[in-house]
């Protein structure tokens, strides 16, 4: 394995050990809206598959090897920089979330509307640092499929998902969040 694949699979094991601790709490949490369709289910299982299974294969197999390309060392540099970002960025959205994340569309019971912090400058931190993760994943991993796979995913996912929460939030939260969302940008702050 090249030093950018180890740098992946490194980010990999930060990201998890930034979000086991809170996906544990929040299984305790009680529900009062819950939107978890087929199609979603899915699409997050390409998704980990994107970000785990297909890398996974690329690093330890030589089944992908016919898709490999070769960038210079800056370029591989850079996906670092971008990996570094969007490990900052989902940490700093976990700290301000906290139990009111969720891997699908759910409201709980003591639903708090976030606004502090990382919120208060972006209202999609988590997508946003997955952004940043998928810019750098074809950077480290150099093949046409394990590079690219995740953003492909990622693409339809985030266009579905954000119109689904925004409608979702806005139904919850009325004009909090109509006026949340006048003061904050989606993915990149507002200026
Ligand atoms: N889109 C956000 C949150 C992703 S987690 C981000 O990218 O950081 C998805 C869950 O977060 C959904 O169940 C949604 O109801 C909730 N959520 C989204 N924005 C929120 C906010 N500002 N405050 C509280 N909960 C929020």
């Amino acid at each position: 394995m090249d030093v950018f694949t180890w740098i992946y699979f490194i980010a990999i094991v930060i990201e998890t050990a930034i979000h086991t601790p809170l996906n544990k709490k929040r299984k305790a949490e009680k529900m009062s809206e819950r939107r978890i369709t087929t199609q979603e289910k899915t699409l997050l299982g390409l998704l980990f598959l994107g970000m785990l299974v297909v890398p996974i294969i690329y690093a330890a197999s030589n089944w992908l090897d016919f898709a490999n390309y070769s960038l210079p060392s800056w370029a591989g540099w850079a996906g670092v920089v971008f990996i570094a970002g969007a490990i900052f960025v989902f940490w700093r959205a976990h700290a301000d979330l906290g139990l009111n994340w969720s891997p699908s569309l759910e409201i709980r019971e003591k639903h708090e509307l976030i606004t502090r912090g990382i919120y208060g400058i972006i209202r999609h931190p988590m997508y946003a640092s997955q952004w940043l993760w998928v810019i750098a994943q074809p950077l480290l991993l150099q093949n046409w499929i394990a590079g690219f796979i995740n953003l492909v995913v990622f693409v339809l996912f985030y266009l579905l998902r954000v119109k689904a929460e925004e409608e979702l939030m806005l139904e919850t939260f009325g004009d909090q969040y109509r006026e949340y969302m006048q003061k904050t940008g989606g993915v990149i702050p507002r200026l």
